[in-house]
Order: structure tokens, then sequence, then C-alpha cells
């Protein structure tokens, strides 16, 4: 495969950006390679700047769940920039894709745009902590959400209960007001509420964590979870930044019927623009400013264009039979591989969840992130660039999962399939 331009791209990028990228995965550290740099995508595919076709399975790590350049996704941000691009004032948009969501998700009364994930959850976590005048939260080993100082936390080590910060720059101060705990254990969480009865404003999780693995858990462990929150008087907080118009309109919590206080929304609903959301009752909303004491605000919040693309993409995802299809079409994408695995005797699984998979190194169910084995990374540190040399795109990271979306036409997964069990062969033998 020839990626002399993009080597020479990322030459010079490494003098504009630290480690040549804008945000770090992309710098395909975890698979040992350089990046790509892409230069246009339609449909399923992607192309990078020497010309090199490739299935995308990433799709910009989730929001592009109808695909590159979806006319009708096109057409609405045309007619929108031809308006104007920003007006720091209420645009209809906003409105249109307000009403429409909260209108088909039982969950929800109210929200807020913002321009990304990590500022929705920023925002949503002092929304709780607003509400409830309390200031410990807790999260999860294995979720993700976002960049924000108090979730950059991990778990502290031996006895300490409080969690330690996982990146430079968060003060010890600020990771101590985080609780961490293991994903699929009630009765540790059950530990960490009575330690610290009066103090936890909020529990956050991702209800179907995707960005560590695909660790799926049980309905009656949310439900346990959300028990615990009621008896505590904590609110629980559903992080559905990749879940939320993915797995089914209303998401995760739809999935597993089971309510969250306070919702987090990004990826999908901008449609390929720089959009997130935090969203809950009227009476929780009524907390955030000017109706409340709780400040949030955003120059860039509810752009123009940026809605238009949410709504063009919403729109669609409300089309009839939209989720069965994205859950058919993958489901015939992983039974494919699984069975093929199977015959080969080699140890390996496709997870799969909607429209959402991950090729789990391990034979056994996976619900913790201490359960994944390191070392099976090397697998997938094969598989990847043997993937892209054979024009498959997948996020550069035995972590992340890969996406399906409407786009990928069964004739497409067919080719895909073909495709990933060659590469299985030549790295498993
Ligand atoms: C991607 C993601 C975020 C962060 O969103 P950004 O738009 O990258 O800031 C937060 N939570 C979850 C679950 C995510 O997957």
């Amino acid at each position: 495969m020839n990626t002399e331009r993009s080597a020479e791209y990322f030459k010079r990028a490494k003098e504009m950006f630290p480690g040549g990228v804008n945000s770090p995965v992309r710098a395909f550290g975890s698979v040992d390679g350089d990046p790509l740099f892409i230069d246009k995508a339609e449909g399923p595919y992607m192309w990078d700047v020497d010309g090199n076709e490739f299935i995308d399975f990433c799709c910009s790590w989730g929001p592009m769940i109808l695909g590159h350049k979806h006319p009708k996704v096109l057409a609405a941000i045309e007619e929108a920039v031809n308006k104007g691009s920003s007006f720091g004032a209420p645009s209809y948009y906003s409105l249109e894709l307000a009403e429409l969501i909260v209108q088909n998700h039982r969950f929800i009364e109210m929200m807020r745009f913002v321009s990304s994930g990590t500022e929705a959850v920023m925002s949503a976590v002092r929304l709780a902590r607003g509400y409830t005048g309390k200031s410990k939260i807790v999260k999860f080993e294995g979720c993700y959400h976002g960049h924000v100082d108090h979730l950059l936390v991990k778990a502290g080590s031996g006895l300490a209960t409080f969690g330690v910060s996982s990146s430079a720059g968060v003060p010890d101060a600020f990771a101590q007001e985080t609780l961490v705990a293991d994903l699929n254990d009630v009765e540790a969480l059950e530990a960490l509420f009575a330690a610290n009865a009066e103090d936890i404003a909020c529990v956050i999780l991702e209800p179907i964590p995707a960005n560590n693995g695909l660790l799926l858990q049980e309905r009656s462990y949310l439900l346990a979870i959300k028990a615990l929150c009621e008896k505590y008087g904590s609110l629980l907080i559903f992080d559905e930044v990749i879940s939320g118009f993915r797995v089914g309109f209303e998401g995760a919590s739809g999935w597993y019927d089971v309510a969250a206080d306070i919702y987090t929304f990004g990826k999908i609903i901008g449609g390929g623009m720089p959009v997130g959301a935090f969203a809950a009752s009227k009476e929780i909303m009524g907390h955030v400013a000017p109706l409340g004491a709780v400040y949030q605000a955003g120059t860039l919040s509810a752009n123009p264009v940026a809605m238009a693309a949410g709504l063009a993409t919403i729109k669609e995802c409300l089309s009839e039979d939209f989720y069965q299809n994205q859950g058919r079409r993958t489901a015939y994408f992983t039974g494919a591989l699984n069975d093929f695995l199977l015959e080969n005797k080699y140890p390996i699984k496709l997870v799969q969840m909607g429209s959402i998979f991950w090729l789990r190194f391990a034979e056994e169910r996976i619900s913790k992130a201490s359960q994944i084995d390191p070392k099976s990374m090397q697998y997938f540190k094969k598989m990847h660039p043997l993937l892209l040399e054979n024009g498959i795109y997948l996020g550069p990271s035995g972590y992340e999962v890969g996406f399906v979306s409407s786009a990928h036409s069964l004739e497409i997964l067919d080719k895909a399939i073909e495709t990933f069990q060659k590469c299985f062969k030549e790295v498993l033998g």
C-alpha cells in the first residue's frame, strides 16, 4: 500500500500538533503505525490522500450512522449554511431537533445543546451536583466520559476508596471527589454508597460500555444501580454519547427499559458536526441557568449548521424499521465471522449489540475492564495493518468498537467478511 503522502503530512503534522494529531487515539500509537490522512468519504467508503480505498467501520467513532455524505444530511447542511453559519441567537433548527427527540424518547422532557460529548458530561455532572447539593461522584473502571477533569480518574490502589488521577494536570483534590467502582459488581457499589452515604451527587456510567471493549451489562445490574441511587438520594446519569440513537432511538435506556435521571448525548446527535446535549425531566433541567442556579453556556451551542445536520440524521433514524435493519445487517456480519472463527477454533469472538461490534480476543464473556488481557492486543496489532492493506478501516485500537452504518449494504458486508476471514487466517494460521 502506498502511503507516501500520508507519511509526508504526518511528518509535518508532528511539528504542528502534539504527536501529530488533534485527538490522541488518531496517532495509531497502539497499533504501532502511522495515521492515514483522509481525503474524502462517501457512503461506507473512505479514501486517503494517496488514493487508497477503505470500507470504513470507524464511522468517525460513531456519528456517521447513515454513512458518509448522506444526500439528505448534505442538503440540510447546504441549506443551513446558505442562511449563515452562526448567529449567537436562537434559531429554528435546534427547536425542531429538540422537539423531535423529546417526542420520541420516553425519559426526556427538556435538554440543552452543547458542542461535544465532553461538554455534555461536564455540564450534566455540574447539574447533578447543583441539584443534589452533594459533591462526590461515582464512575466505573472501563467507562469513558470524555476528558473532563473529575472523570479522568481511575481506581486508587489498596484500601483507598477515592480515585487517583489518570492524567497529569488533574489535581488530587478533584480526583478525590470521584469514587471508582468495577462494572458488574453490585456489592462493591453498595459498599461505596454505604461509606459515602451523604455525599454522592451522582453515579455516571455508559449503560452500554463501548470505550474499553464492548462490556455488556445485565438489565438487573442497571436496575440495582438505579435502586441504590434512589435509596441514597443520588442522581443516575446515563452517558449515551455512543449508545444514544445507536442501538435504538432511545439508546440503552430504551433497550433495557431503564430510565436514568440525566442523559448525555453526542456523536450521532450532530450527524458528523460538533454537537452534544444533556437532557432530563423539566424538574431537573429547571436548575440550569437562566432558569436555575447551575451555570452553563456556549458561544457556538446549537450552531444552526450543526443542528441541521443532526436534525436530518435523526429524522432518518426515525424512519420505519431503521434500527431493526441496522441490527439485522450487523448480526449478519458478526454471525458470519463468528461461524468462521468457531469452525477454525480461533479464540476470538465478535461481540455485537445493535450496530456496534467489538473484536474480543478471548472466548469467555467480558463484563469488566480488568478481564481484558492486555497481551491479547498483540493480535489486534497484527490485524489492523493487514486489514488496512486489504481495504478495511477500523479504529486504531483493540479497545475500540466498530460501527455499521445504514450505507453498509449486505453486499459490502460480504466483501468485508471475506477480507476479515483472509486476515484472521494470516494472523492466526
Ligand atoms: C465520545 C464519548 C464522550 C466524549 O465525547 P467528545 O465529543 O469526544 O467530547 C463521552 N462519553 C462517551 C460515552 C463517549 O463515547
